[in-house]
Formats: C-alpha cells, sequence, structure tokens
C-alpha cells in the first residue's frame, strides 16, 4: 500500500477491550464450574455507566454464555485461544502467528460469536468511536486518499461514513470485528469492488501469506522505468506504451496487496492507458507556460527537452500522493529516462506533441 495509518487512531479501543475482558470473565467463571457475574457487574468499572443500558449486548453475552456452557472444557480452550489469537493483527498479518477461523470452532458457538462482535461493531458507530478513528485518520492523511490504490478521494469526517473494512474478514474472524486495530477506512471501489470477503491472511489454496499492515507500514511507490514506450495497444487518443509496473520492494505484502486490488490491473487500464495522451498534453502546456516551449523547432534541442521532462517529473515526484501525482510522476521519469539514454523514437514523438508537424 502507498502509506500507512497512525496507529495512535486505534487508541480508543475500549469497547473492543471491555467485551475481550468480560468474555475472559465468563469463561473463567464456567471452567471453575461457578455462574459468571450478573449484568450490569460483569461489565468492567470504567465502563459500566457507558453500557450498562446496552441491554442489546446483554442479551448477546448471555447467548453466548449458555452456548459455551454446553461444551467441554477442551472446546472452551479453542475458543478462548481463537479469541486471543484472531486479535493479534500484527503478528498474523506478519506471519508469525497463526489462528483458527470461526469454522475451525464448535458449530454450537459461531453464530453466538458472530451476533455478539457484529453488535459491537454497530456500537462503534452509536457510541461515536467509529468517528473519532476516522477523523484522526482524516486529519493525519494531507491527500485525503485511499493508501490502498492512491487514486479514490476520502469525503470529509460525516454521514453517510466512508467504508470501514474488516480488514481480516467478520465473516472467517468475528473475534476481531470491532477491533479497531482491524478496522481500516478504505476507499468505496477498493472495498466493495475488489476486498470484499476476501481472506487477507490465505490464498485461494489455503495457504498463509503475508499481508501490509495498514497501522504499521511505510508505503512505496510504483515504478515505470521499464516500460516500452512503443509496445502497449493502441487506444482510442492514440499509442501507449506497454506498462511495466513495479515497486521499490517485491516483497510478499505487495503480492499479496495486487492479487487483492487488482493494483497493477487498475493502474493500467484506469489510469496510464487512458490519461497518457492528455498527460502529454498537460506537459505541453506546463511547456509553455514555464517558456520552455520555442516557436520553431529548430530552435529546441534535445536536450532542452530532455530537462523540460526531468523537471516535469520532479513537479509531480514532489506533489506525493495527491491526485494521482505518483502515477504522472512515474510515467515521466520514465519518459525523462528514456530520452535520456537517446532513445531517437520518443524523443521526436515528443517532439511532435509539444511541435505538432504542421506547424513546424
Ligand atoms: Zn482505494
Amino acid at each position: 500500500m502507498l502509506f500507512g495509518y497512525p496507529i495512535s487512531a486505534t487508541a480508543a479501543n475500549w469497547l473492543h477491550e471491555c467485551l475481550c475482558e468480560i468474555l475472559c470473565s465468563i469463561h473463567a467463571s464456567i471452567q471453575a464450574a461457578k455462574t459468571p457475574p450478573p449484568w450490569p457487574e460483569i461489565i468492567p468499572d470504567p465502563y459500566r455507566n457507558r453500557l450498562q443500558k446496552r441491554t442489546g449486548l446483554k442479551d448477546r453475552l448471555k447467548t453466548y454464555q449458555i452456548a459455551v456452557e454446553q461444551l467441554t472444557i477442551a472446546e472452551q480452550e479453542r475458543i478462548l485461544q481463537a479469541l486471543h489469537d484472531q486479535n493479534e493483527i500484527a503478528l498474523l498479518l506478519s506471519c508469525q502467528r497463526n489462528c483458527k477461523a470461526i469454522t475451525d470452532l464448535p458449530t454450537l458457538i459461531r453464530e453466538p460469536v458472530k451476533e455478539l462482535f457484529e453488535f459491537a461493531f454497530k456500537l462503534l458507530t452509536d457510541l461515536e468511536i467509529r468517528d473519532k478513528h476516522y477523523k484522526e485518520i482524516y486529519d493525519a492523511v494531507p491527500s485525503h486518499t485511499c493508501p490502498f490504490c492512491g487514486c479514490e478521494n476520502f469525503d470529509a469526517p460525516r454521514v453517510p461514513r466512508e467504508a470501514l473494512d474488516h480488514y481480516l474478514a467478520e465473516s472467517k474472524y468475528p473475534f476481531a470485528a470491532s477491533n479497531l486495530r482491524n478496522l481500516v477506512p478504505m476507499g468505496n471501489k477498493c472495498n466493495s469492488r475488489y476486498k470484499l470477503a476476501k481472506d487477507i491472511l490465505t490464498r485461494d489454496d489455503g495457504t498463509r501469506r503475508k499481508s501490509f499492515d495498514p497501522y504499521n507500514c511505510i508505503g512505496i511507490r510504483p515504478s515505470l522505468e521499464n516500460s516500452q514506450p512503443f509496445a502497449g495497444t493502441v487506444t482510442t487518443t492514440g499509442q501507449v506504451p506497454r506498462w511495466q509496473i513495479e515497486f521499490e520492494q517485491n516483497t510478499e505484502e505487495v503480492l499479496t496487496w495486487d492479487e487483492v486490488f487488482h493494483i497493477r490491473e487498475r493502474y493500467e487500464k484506469d489510469v496510464l492507458d487512458p490519461k497518457f495522451k492528455s498527460w502529454l498534453d498537460d506537459f505541453k502546456h506546463w511547456c509553455k507556460s514555464a517558456n520552455i516551449l520555442p516557436n520553431s523547432d529548430q530552435e529546441f534541442s534535445d536536450q532542452e527537452l530532455v530537462d523540460g521532462i526531468d523537471r516535469y517529473a520532479t513537479l509531480y515526484e514532489e506533489m506525493g500522493i495527491s491526485d494521482r501525482a505518483f502515477l504522472k510522476a512515474a510515467v515521466f521519469r520514465m519518459l525523462h529516462t528514456h530520452c535520456n539514454n537517446g532513445d531517437r523514437r520518443l524523443i521526436s514523438f515528443i517532439r511532435n506533441v509539444l511541435i505538432p508537424p504542421t506547424k513546424k
């Protein structure tokens, strides 16, 4: 992904922590053959006032408790272990820990877990935890863009809200469904067209894979240096390069990101192909306004052209993520490299864009 979110946005995770504490207390009582404390005493002190009127939570905890009481000690321990492991988000994403999915647990407990944590997830909105979490992230990201694609813009905090993705899918890992550490603001396209309920932890064949940690990620940029200027398809606006989209590091995290979000395909089909011609036109207008475009072709040396592309690429490199500047920067950096290496065909192609043959 292109950048990460500040971990401080997940600090107000009290509802999830409180819920985990209550579940541990229920398990401990049942294992000791005691009756768990009644509602609202079972709510840890600091949160009791805030939660005691939430009877929806009370009812779902009761259903959970009744289900656990019917299971063996060994089964109860597996559930408790899954509760713990599914929330080791950082270790799971880096493949340093594994966890059981809900389908690996006794049938009897599956629905009660799902319903309990689904309810807790909704409570995040009611208790205004979700909005504070989003606002902190929105404020910390100056470009207000989706870090998974870099192309979708985030709206300012308001209702309706931006999509909040369960990074570890709630259908498989429901114990993490209310954990802010697992909840990630995401652009709507990334969320509802690509990520969906895909399992970020395992490939289709069931093997484990590493994924970027949205709250502990430096971010990477694409490079187009090895693209071939005249080897791509001919679109309605003309010939485009054969794009070779590479990333600074070629890690397993990058591979998972591309597999889940179709990054290379989207950059090529949605941005690079349709934008190439208009970006060259933008370059022409910039050359005019920067006074580096002479009246005649003869007054314009190849070196001036190469230097102009370099300045333009640098300008967009400095703009960062906003308005897909990082992709435009990569295109012009690639064009600069090829021209600087003496690609005659490319030099005259760009010359013809800047000073069309009829005006020569
Ligand atoms: Zn996105």
